[in-house]
């Protein structure tokens, strides 16, 4: 018996999670956010099981490339866009489609010479001051650009929210208005909400959402679980108990002795740790499952081994030990180390096996 981590990919929740998507945002088309390994749950294998997507996004080309590579054929959208002219003739050569945000991507097109046009996504900075053309250098840019041969025809329209997830933030609105006081008068499909605004802003789906967390079973929305919206989780993190040993009242446990047991205490001793993406700074009391019940964990988190306190339950060696996912959602646990789910499903490391079922 393997006693290693292992993320288990349920890959049926992750389509059920793309219906809910199509439920929720109905009649849109959808773009599933692939970026960062998709979210730790593996690119290549998340994109074989959402063909029922109208498209992926990524970061950056190396990943649309492994995409690629892999037989994905379905588009694909570099939501960083380029930032060199000499990368234009790879994304035309692999049939990407590219986000401009930027008056140097737009110089760039134009003086190009390409086979073949490129479909553009044009984004506008609403009030997220991260990437995206000033408002009132946008129609310019669309007029610019639509009049290019290297660019395909229909536009799309673009921006992205910086406080979607917060159902009580003004900037939301104040956004989307923006936004349509700075395109009005353009014809193009329109792509603004994310996986919060998807389930918390309606008014805001247009023609394309752009989904990434709510596809993993994950909530956006702040002090949410994702069964709340209907999805359900997709990365169920689990190992094994390596050693069970007991320790007496008054002694300490791992490194730093940070835990005292209080009284004769019996402990299991897991092998996860931070050396393969789980938290180290979790607080003593973070809950794992095992048999279907939550045991404290005690003690700090070390590289491959954390400590459970089992109180009577009969547990031994070998026994499964889920740290996230069916029946612990991440986002308790992402609450409890103070960061949010996306980093901690982010973080997994290759030492972890994958297993798609
Ligand atoms: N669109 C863009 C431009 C993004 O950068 C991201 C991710 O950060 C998404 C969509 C998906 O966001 P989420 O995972 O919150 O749905």
């Amino acid at each position: 018996m393997l006693r290693k981590p292992v993320a288990r990919i349920d890959v049926l929740a992750l389509k059920h999670n793309l219906a809910r998507v199509r439920e929720v945002a109905a009649g849109c088309k959808v773009l599933a956010v692939l970026k960062a390994n998709a979210y730790g749950h593996g690119m290549l294998k998340v994109a074989e099981q959402l063909q029922q997507a109208d498209a992926f996004g990524v970061a950056r080309l190396d990943e649309a490339l492994a995409l690629r590579a892999g037989g994905i054929v379905k588009p694909i959208v570099l939501l960083e866009g380029f930032f060199d002219a000499d990368e234009l003739p790879q994304i035309v050569a692999s049939n990407l489609q590219v986000v401009v945000h930027q008056q140097e991507q737009i110089d760039a097109i134009l003086a190009a010479e390409l086979d073949a046009p490129i479909r553009v996504w044009l984004k506008m900075d609403t009030g997220m001051h991260r990437l995206g053309l000033p408002p009132e250098h946008y129609q310019a840019a669309y007029q610019a650009l639509s009049q290019s041969p290297n660019c395909v025809p229909g536009i799309r329209l673009m921006s992205h929210f910086a406080c979607a997830d917060d159902l009580e933030c003004p900037d939301t609105t104040e956004q989307l208005q923006r936004f349509s006081r700075w395109s009005q008068g353009l014809s193009g499909e329109i792509s603004l909400a994310n996986s919060a605004a998807v389930l918390g802003w309606p008014q805001s789906h247009g023609s394309w959402v752009r989904p990434g967390l709510m596809l993993y079973g994950v909530s956006p929305l702040l002090g949410k679980q994702g069964d709340e919206h209907g999805l359900q989780p997709v990365m169920t993190l689990r190992s094994r108990v390596i050693a069970v040993r007991d320790v007496a009242a008054g002694e300490t446990v791992g490194y730093g002795s940070a835990w005292q047991a209080q009284q004769a205490t019996r402990l299991a001793v897991v092998a996860i740790g931070y050396g393969d993406g789980y938290p180290r700074n979790v607080p003593n009391g973070t809950p794992v499952l095992m048999q279907g019940r939550r045991f404290p964990i005690v003690g700090r988190v070390s590289m491959d081994m954390l400590t459970v306190d089992i109180g009577d339950a009969i547990i031994k060696p070998g026994e499964q030990v889920v740290l996230w996912g069916q029946g612990l959602p991440v986002e308790e646990i992402a609450a409890l180390v103070g960061t949010i789910p996306y980093e901690l499903l982010c973080n997994i490391t290759p030492r972890v096996d994958f297993v798609y079922e």
